[in-house]
């Protein structure tokens, strides 16, 4: 199944996709379940299949795309996490993760723009798998990782690099508002058994800068889900981002910045195509 949030008419919803329609399950549920990470949390999949039979259907088109998981505790990414980019970025390897953190409130949805700050000329694309956890827990085994996993969603985890550079922490960097592209929807783990099995490619203006199977991790998503869950408790609805594969604009020779009036799709096969035009701030 594939869920998304959304704006229709101002109003915030979610829902289920179906073809080229969306079901407005959450008109139906939101006095239950005020949004799809409560519904996350509820376990409560089932009351959204129950609503598809008599929830009004409408055209893709009609809503406004949000991020999958607006409001989650906490979102994770993971730096460094191909060989790829660690190579790349002239990364010496490590025995754990690199992990950051970005605020809910540096997202964007499907089809909105990504941002470029007036303070910066050094706006990165970084395609990415997100993960979205279901069951929360503390020091979760990795044999059991995948069983608190909601479903998975295409990230592009754009990055201002000028201020990602000030100094060693990412933190500034990866939070300007409209930068965190999380969609266009989440597709449920049942759908995808083995998450390692998937691929992930990065297109800017139809041409292929990234491309690579989600197999090349070097921590595979349950070690980052045990890593993860034993420094802090994970819960329903946050989101895990696992890194972005070679290729990014900074390195390149030259570096090549987004642009104002620049399209960036993410494509995981499976997942979906997430596509994001380029805007200067206003
Ligand atoms: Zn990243």
């Amino acid at each position: 199944m594939k869920l998304a949030s959304f704006l229709l008419d101002g109003r915030a919803s979610y829902g289920v996709i179906d073809g080229t329609e969306v079901i407005d399950a959450g008109d139906m549920l939101r006095g239950q379940f005020p949004d799809l990470k409560s519904v996350i949390a509820a376990d409560a999949l089932d009351a959204v299949r129950s609503a598809m039979a008599t929830a009004a259907r409408l055209p893709l088109a009609a809503v406004t795309l949000a991020p999958v998981i607006g409001n989650p505790g906490k979102i994770f990414c993971v730096g460094h996490n191909y060989e790829t980019h660690r190579l790349e970025t002239g990364r010496d390897k490590t025995s754990y993760p690199s992990i950051f953190t970005r605020f809910a409130d540096s997202q964007t949805g499907h089809g909105q723009p990504i941002i470029l700050p007036t303070v910066s000329t050094m706006l990165d694309y970084e395609g990415e798998l997100a993960i979205v956890i279901g069951k929360g827990g503390r020091a979760i085994a990795e044999a059991d990782a995948l069983e608190h996993v909601a479903g998975y969603s295409c990230y592009n985890d754009a990055s201002v690099r000028d201020w990602q550079w000030h100094t060693a922490q990412f933190t500034p960097g990866k939070n300007f508002p409209d930068t965190g592209s999380f969609g266009p929807w989440l597709v449920t783990a049942d759908e995808i058994p083995d998450p390692s099995t998937l691929s992930v490619t990065t297109r800017v203006n139809g041409t292929v800068v990234q491309s690579q199977p989600t197999a090349d991790m070097i921590f595979p998503i349950p070690r980052l889900i045990a890593y993860i869950s034993t420094f802090t408790p994970l819960s329903p609805g946050d989101v895990i981002v696992t890194g972005t594969p070679g290729g990014v604009g900074a390195k390149r020779q030259p570096p090549s910045w987004l642009q104002a009036g620049d399209v960036v799709e993410i494509d995981i096969p499976g997942v979906g195509l997430l596509v994001n035009p380029v805007q200067a701030e206003a």
